[in-house]
């Protein structure tokens, strides 16, 4: 954990860390309130979104996606990202999920689908992530304590596993995958974003690379351990999934108005599925 972390969370309670954050989340909401984007998740409309990320050069010359400074990336009143609008918007226009009884886990949950999972009275919601502690405020006090690779949870339970952004921070990706398998119905299926290569067949790892330097050279960011490249698939396959590739608009969804939303147009939604 930084250093200011450690001493904000010792200085400032809980509960008021959380009321500090939204109110400088909300004071950004108004300074970017317009007509040219909207947030599914906050329901505000803005000017624009917020720049987010880095261009390293690694990331520019393996063309990753998910990965860089992206314009209009991030909504200005609850920080949503591009790629959480996708999931929200494959959701809403692709699954009965805001309908239908369903048990999901969400691992290390970002704050704003957690919130839109809770509300639902249909939904049976479980998150957690490890090292909890350390973040900050970022996290509530529902969100338990998990290990990706090795979940207490028993066999067969979650319909849908929710793991965005989190398998390119894990050496061992395949123990990870194998227990999100594990804890879905059959017939369940997980959506397992990554940023990832369309240019390089094999990803890209060295557990020699520790530092955090290293990591930003060879991976694109200092706590990443890997660029997936278009082996994924083939790892996910590997433990049992079944893999679909999806795009909003190449798979013709019938979003109106998509530019709205503000998505990364390169960017694809990857379900893994565990069969019947
Ligand atoms: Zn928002």
């Amino acid at each position: 954990m930084g250093f200011l972390r450690r001493v904000s969370k010792k200085v400032i309670p809980f509960w008021m860390g959380q009321k500090l954050r939204g109110a400088y989340q909300k004071s950004l909401g108004l300074y970017y309130r317009g007509n040219q984007y909207y947030c599914p998740f906050c329901g505000y409309s803005f000017s624009k979104m917020l720049e987010d990320g880095f261009d390293l050069p690694v990331i520019i010359e393996k063309e990753i996606i998910g990965s860089g400074r992206r314009e209009n990336c991030t909504c200005p009143r609850c920080f949503s990202k591009d790629r959480d609008r996708l999931i929200y918007l494959y959701l809403e226009n692709k699954t009965q999920v805001f309908f239908e009884p369903n048990k999901i886990l969400h691992i290390a949950p970002e704050a704003w689908l957690k919130e839109m999972f809770r509300k639902l009275p249909n939904i049976d919601y479980t998150c957690g992530v490890k090292e909890v502690e350390g973040m900050g405020y970022y996290y509530d006090r529902m969100t338990r304590e998990l290990d990706i690779t090795n979940l207490e949870m028993k066999d067969n339970l979650y319909d849908i596993v929710i793991c965005n952004h989190v398998l390119e921070h894990i050496y061992d990706d395949d123990i990870a995958m194998s227990e999100i398998y594990r804890v879905l119905k059959p017939g369940g299926w997980a959506i397992l974003q990554v940023p990832i290569s369309p240019i390089i067949e094999e990803s890209i790892e060295d557990q020699d690379v520790i530092s955090k330097k290293g990591r930003e050279k060879h991976f694109g960011q200092f706590d990443h351990v890997r660029i997936y490249g278009q082996d994924y698939f083939k790892r996910l396959q590997k433990v049992g999934f079944e893999t679909q590739r999806l795009h909003p608009v190449k798979d013709n969804w019938n979003i109106a108005n998509l530019k709205k939303y503000a998505l990364n147009n390169k960017e694809e939604l990857f379900i893994a599925t565990k069969p019947l």
